[in-house]
């Protein structure tokens, strides 16, 4: 028994073993007796009485008496190689200690290993701790986590808003110059690489300083909302665009759309503004809010810069301003 305690082959083992702080004994199938392999932890000299044998381990852990012949049938039935059970014993000092006995099949060899279940639950009261720890943790990076998806919410929404803000205009809630200017850049591209006509109103209203002076800004701010709106209602097609210019003026964009369709549609235009009959008393050129356009058709070989086509629109609207107001006017070939 005495050289087996010393096995220098199972040194690897027995210092694992040494290190979880068990008592090992290996089953020597012959007799089934039971033969030390690790030194003896503490806890486990606390249990040999004073006096005691010291190796006369059954006697001092009297339950392996039963788990024994449970572990050799075990492993005899071949049901895997451990088998694991609990039971109690007093220490010299009185105490009551747990202990948890494993029966392990190695390589063809068996052993019993004992264990004090004191600093099992130690271990298993820090994993405790961690897992209580960590789930907190988890709950806190769930709601931080929360709260960041909602910020980044309530900041894309933020972004969508403030990106609609910045291409509409405040008082009539129609595109702004801003934007007019990058769809026409983009408009004008594409008819002139898909070869289809492109027309351009530029609306006036008439007499609107007069407007203001009679009924007072904010009666000037309410007709060009109406306006607005009127324009809305009129240029119905998706890719049309109706943009406010600046002060009264107002520019719509109407893609593949030929001359005699854009004339129509100014005329539309002028009728629908007019027809609101809201008043204009000192105007002389009607007692209702009118409207002057001037339209302009780019063909698909026509004019290749927007400034150029601004300009013509622009003075077929002074011809209109100029030939008495309330009209439209389409823009002369030599101003094409
Ligand atoms: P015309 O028939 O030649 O176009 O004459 P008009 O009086 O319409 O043109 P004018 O350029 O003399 O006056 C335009 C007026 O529009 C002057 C300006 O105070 C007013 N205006 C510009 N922007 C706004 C606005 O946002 N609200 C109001 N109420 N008035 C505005
Ligand atoms: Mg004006
Ligand atoms: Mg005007």
């Amino acid at each position: 028994m005495s050289s087996n305690e010393t096995d220098s082959s199972f040194n690897p083992l027995a210092s694992l073993l040494a290190a979880m702080d068990c008592m090992v004994w290996e089953l020597v199938d012959s007799d089934s007796s039971l033969v030390p392999i690790s030194a003896a932890p503490a806890w486990f000299e606390d249990i040999i009485p004073p006096g005691g044998d010291r190796r006369d381990f059954l006697s001092l852990l009297p339950y392996l008496e039963l788990f024994i012949p449970e572990a050799i049938q075990t492993w005899n039935v071949g049901k895997g190689c451990t088998q694991s059970d609990f039971w109690s014993q007093t220490t010299n000092s009185g105490e009551e200690v747990h202990l948890l006995a494993l029966a392990v099949l190695i390589e063809g060899r068996h052993f019993i290993i004992v264990r004090s279940a004191h600093e099992l639950y130690e271990e298993r009261q820090r994993w405790q701790l961690y897992a209580h720890e960590t789930t907190i943790q988890l709950k806190v990076i769930e709601r931080l986590k929360g709260q960041v998806e909602e910020s980044a919410r309530a900041l894309s929404a933020a972004n969508d808003q403030l990106s609609e803000l910045s291409i509409r205009d405040a008082l009539t809630g129609l595109f702004n110059r801003r934007h007019f200017d990058r769809v026409f850049d983009l408009e004008l591209s594409r008819a002139m690489r898909g070869g289809g006509p492109l027309s351009l109103l530029f609306m006036d209203i008439d007499k609107f300083k007069l407007l203001n002076d009679t009924y007072g800004h904010s009666a000037g701010d309410d007709c060009l909302r109406t306006v607005g709106q009127v324009l809305r209602d009129v240029v119905r097609r998706p890719t049309d665009m109706v943009a406010r210019f600046g002060g009264e003026e107002f520019a719509i964009l109407l893609p593949d759309t030929d001359g005699v369709d854009a004339l129509q549609m100014a005329n539309s235009i002028n009728r629908a503004i007019r027809d609101l009959e809201i008043p204009n008393k000192g105007s002389d050129v009607c007692p209702f809010v009118t409207a002057s356009l001037g339209v302009y058709t780019r063909q698909p070989d026509g004019d290749r810069a927007t400034a150029q086509i601004i300009e013509a629109v622009d003075a077929a609207l002074y011809r209109a301003k100029h030939e008495g107001r309330n009209r439209a006017v389409v823009a002369a070939p030599h101003q094409r």
